[in-house]
């Protein structure tokens, strides 16, 4: 039965790449990493009812099980290769897996990445994804390395994710173009790969916002050992997010709504327009929020200079 399954996935998810010398099939994969090149590794899981909603469709959590940790590899500047999948299923539904395997597959294919491997199991759903990079030595961005002055920017726009959440629990996911944007985000996030790429040599410090800007931000800042300063007006929200949700409500989302896999970073004041230029030619916008300062904590003004009490700080698994 395992078998079956684990063909399925194999099928759908075939990568030729000359790195791997023995993939899924064997007790172990044997995998050639570059030359001269550093290993990235991560991994990161998906529970049901914690990181999708109950009633996702198979192949958005295949995708999204890989985005999250391909965003991962993106704050540290890493090329994606290979990753392994382990599977815990309540039960052997092949179209479920089909499905699952096709969403991992589309993503999977624009990085020419491989699936060397895994673990299939039945009991509880969740879905661990580990992934493999490379990053010239020395260049990985990390989250140490802000310095007071620098500027904060962020790629994309925040809330998206997090308002099409609150649209799946309050039952209004509807059919407007808007709803289905904010949905898209939620289900299918683009990891900010070629991204994190172009800022390696620039960026002080990266991050990427997983578990809300404020909560992310304050981890890059306690890493560097810096404060930051955000300018609530200045935060990038899409129109979909600005037409289905108030001031108040978009703000909040966009400052603690987890799942955006955009890139948080800092650089020096003097390099924010080349970085944005180099950022808009392969497509991704980047816009400042702010600058770090000495200190420690991250700190919201709004437009008319008062300091905002955020409502939610982010995301915490264990958190009260
Ligand atoms: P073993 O008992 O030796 O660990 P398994 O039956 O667990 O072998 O796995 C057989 C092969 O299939 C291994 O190469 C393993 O990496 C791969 N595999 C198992 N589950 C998955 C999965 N969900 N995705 C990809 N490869 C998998
Ligand atoms: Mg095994």
């Amino acid at each position: 039965m395992e078998f079956t399954l684990i063909d399925r996935i194999r099928e759908r998810t075939a990568q030729g790449r000359d790195d791997v010398r023995l993939g899924i099939g064997d007790d172990a994969a044997l995998l050639a990493v570059p030359a001269g090149q550093e290993l990235a590794v991560s991994i990161d899981t998906l529970v049901e009812g914690v990181h999708f909603p109950i009633g996702t469709a198979a192949a958005d959590i295949g995708w999204k099980s890989l985005a999250v940790n391909l965003s991962d590899l993106a704050a540290m500047g890493a090329t994606p290769a290979w990753a392994l999948l382990a599977l815990t299923l309540p039960s052997a539904d092949p179209a479920f897996i089909d499905g699952f395997a096709t969403g991992f597959a589309q993503l999977a294919q624009s990085y020419r990445l491989a699936l060397v491997g895994g673990d299939t199991t039945r009991g509880a759903f969740t879905v661990s994804v580990a992934v493999h990079g490379f990053v010239p030595p020395g260049k990985a961005l990390t989250r140490a390395g802000a310095q007071a002055g620098d500027a904060i920017l962020v790629t994309g726009t925040l809330g998206d994710a997090a308002a099409g959440l609150r649209l799946v629990q309050s039952g209004n996911s509807g059919i407007d173009l808007r709803s289905a944007l904010l949905l898209e985000r939620l289900n299918r996030p683009t990891p900010r790969v070629a991204a994190g790429l172009a800022l390696r040599g620039h960026a002080s410090a990266c991050i990427d916002v997983s578990d809300g800007l404020l909560a992310d931000l304050g981890h890059l800042c306690a890493a560097s050992h810096v404060g930051a300063e955000i300018e609530a007006p200045l935060l990038p929200r899409s129109s979909a997010l600005l037409d289905l949700f108030d001031e108040a409500a978009s703000r909040d989302f966009a400052l603690s709504g987890g799942d955006d896999y955009e890139l948080c970073f800092t650089l020096p004041v003097q390099h924010v327009a080349a970085v944005q230029a180099d950022l808009a030619r392969i497509g991704c916008g980047a816009t400042k929020i702010g600058r770090v300062v000495e200190g420690s904590g991250v700190s919201v003004r709004d437009a008319d200079g008062r300091w905002l009490e955020p409502v939610h700080r982010g995301w915490d698994h264990f958190g009260a």
